[in-house]
């Protein structure tokens, strides 16, 4: 060996400016090395133009944080390891001892459940609140309020929320607001400037909206990532506080996933949305299905409000648009057993939690357990609509169907 490993590392080629293509490089660092003393005592880890820790930021993940803050209609964003993460980190940055946190009962599952396990033992209280009940929300909010929760459509479930309702009551009455938009994508609406059409109200949206990443953003089932996007720069640094204490960072390689995938996620948004609208139709004439909850379907819970917020003109005409996702309450003559079978049954549909990918995914839900109030007798699945052809996937589901036909008692 002619070279030394000092040769091989401190080596005086460096690759020459003035590259371009279409993807951006992935920069991976912990380690960020800097020109001079000077630079090091002088960058300040808040700014984007000064790299200073591979924790801090390098200039893939500032381009994925500036793109995730376009694409949801904001300016700052600090990116963290998955969805549930970013819940997390926006409540430990608003919340401390004392305070009280709202969160809709059919809110994502694991969002209730920090706040019941770490919340509640660090003196934080929490309130289930109904989120299609207008009144409810303003009846919980105390002076101990200092985050409140939206999420549309309720998770599992489907149900669509006055979110321009909550967010205003919430707005006069001084409380932060944080909108998990997870199935909008940043694409059926906007989390900071809620309507549309004549109904549009700039700043009439959340203060903070978080994504998990994980789902339309990755758009290929194998990526965890979460987003926090702010338009206020003291929210945004109080966010970004407590994300450089946690020592939350996402590694490149998967912040490059989610750039290569973010092109095409409008069109993959808009093909799921709709193979999901013509199975939930599809799935609403079978005999087996007594209900289907698609807040795009009228007599869905909370379809006028979808139809408000997610329609071009704010009042059901023009392009409108919804996540790939329903789900379905099962005739109550089926049993849990039986329902199971008909999850079996499918062949392209595979069992799997998330959604946003190429693979259409079932979970069946026992939702009883999951809500304070459920009005149904029959058993939930819920549906994810990948990439496969549509008529691929109603074959799979019409051959389930006679499975469950042939289970009957
Ligand atoms: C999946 C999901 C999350 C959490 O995302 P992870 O990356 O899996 O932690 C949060 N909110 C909603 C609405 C989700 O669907």
């Amino acid at each position: 060996m002619s070279q030394t490993p000092t040769d091989l590392i401190h080596h005086p080629y460096t690759p020459p400016e003035g590259f371009s293509a279409p993807q951006p490089g992935v920069f991976k660092a912990s380690t960020v090395i800097f020109p001079n003393v000077a630079a090091m005592r002088s960058r300040d880890w808040r700014q984007k133009n000064g790299y200073t820790y591979g924790l801090h930021g390098t200039p893939t993940t500032f381009l994925l944080e500036e793109r995730i803050a376009a694409l949801e209609g904001g300016k700052q964003c600090v990116l963290v390891p998955s969805g549930l993460a970013a819940i997390a980190n926006a409540n430990l940055a608003l919340l401390k001892t004392g305070d009280e946190v709202l969160i809709p009962d059919n809110a994502y599952g694991p969002n209730k459940a920090l706040a019941e396990g770490e919340l509640a033992a660090w003196g934080i209280t929490h309130q289930l609140y109904d989120a299609m009940d207008p009144a409810d929300l303003q009846a919980r909010i105390t002076p101990r309020t200092k985050l409140v929760w939206l999420e549309a459509p309720g998770s599992v479930t489907m149900e669509f929320p006055p979110l321009a309702h909550h967010a205003h009551v919430c707005r006069q009455k001084g409380v932060t607001t944080a909108l998990d938009n997870t199935w909008g994508a940043g694409l059926a609406f906007n989390g900071f400037d809620l309507g549309r059409g004549a109904r549009f109200q700039p700043g009439s949206g959340a203060d903070i909206v978080v994504q998990a990443l994980t789902k339309y953003p990755s758009g290929g089932g194998d990526v965890l990532m979460g987003s926090i996007v702010t338009r206020d720069e003291a929210l945004h640094l109080q966010i970004k506080l407590t994300h450089m204490r946690l020592g939350w960072g996402v590694g490149a390689n998967d912040a490059e996933a989610v750039l290569r995938a973010l092109p095409s996620i409008a069109l993959r948004y808009q093909a799921q949305d709709q193979a999901a609208r013509t199975l939930a139709a599809w799935l609403g004439q079978q005999p087996q299905v007594a209900q289907v909850l698609h807040p795009a379907l009228a007599g869905s819970p909370g379809h006028e409000h979808w139809r408000a917020l997610c329609t071009q003109d704010g009042q059901g005409g023009g392009a409108s648009l919804a996540a790939g996702l329903f789900s379905v309450v099962f005739d109550a003559r089926y049993t849990s057993g039986q329902v199971d079978a008909f999850c079996d049954a499918l062949k392209l549909f595979k069992l799997g939690y998330s959604w946003g990918g190429p693979v259409s995914l079932v979970v069946p839900y026992d939702v009883a357990s999951m809500r304070r109030a459920w009005p149904h007798k029959g058993v939930l699945v819920r549906f994810s609509l990948g990439l496969e052809a549509v008529q691929d996937l109603q074959a799979d589901l019409a051959g389930a169907l006679a499975v469950l036909a042939q289970t009957q008692a």
